[in-house]
């Protein structure tokens, strides 16, 4: 079994994170297809792997607009960084939901700025999609907390 020599295929086949690859003889940074440094044709390779993104501070912002101060807001924007379990990365999520003209806007970007969705569709067609969150019964509608006081 060849332990050595295989090191970072891993790394390399994800193509959501990008790690920082030097020649841990020279320096010089290869690319992730390179055997061997071009520089001086070392195969020692030292792979750095960051959790930098999910150090970074991170936002989000909520807005939810309603009418009256009653009922269920008629306009939804989520904006901020939001973590993706399935990657285990931070990517910056991009949502309006939008009662009044039916409408559902979502914008996923990786950490730099790679659209990894995008979803614009009218809202009531987006119900069919079963994709954006798993519910018991299929009342898409009532997600929406109530935590605002709503006094005006
Ligand atoms: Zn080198």
């Amino acid at each position: 079994m060849t332990v050595n020599g295989g090191q970072g295929d891993a790394a390399d086949r994800n193509h959501n994170v990008s790690p920082v690859i030097r020649c841990a003889d020279c320096g010089a940074t290869l690319k992730a297809e390179d055997d061997a440094c071009p520089e001086c044709g070392s195969r020692n390779r030292r792979i750095k792997a960051t959790l930098k993104a999910a150090l970074e501070s991170r936002e989000f912002i909520r807005m939810k607009a309603k009418e009256g101060g009653r009922g269920k807001p008629f306009l939804e924007i989520r904006s901020g960084d939001s973590l993706f379990r399935k990657t285990g990365v931070w990517n910056r999520i991009h949502r309006i939901i939008d009662r009044k003209n039916d409408r559902y806007y979502e914008r996923i970007e990786d950490q730099s700025g790679n659209v990894i969705r995008l979803c614009d569709e009218p809202l009531s067609q987006h119900r069919g999609h079963g994709s954006a969150k798993k519910k018991q019964n299929s009342r898409p509608d009532t997600e929406v907390g109530s935590e605002d006081t709503g006094s005006h």
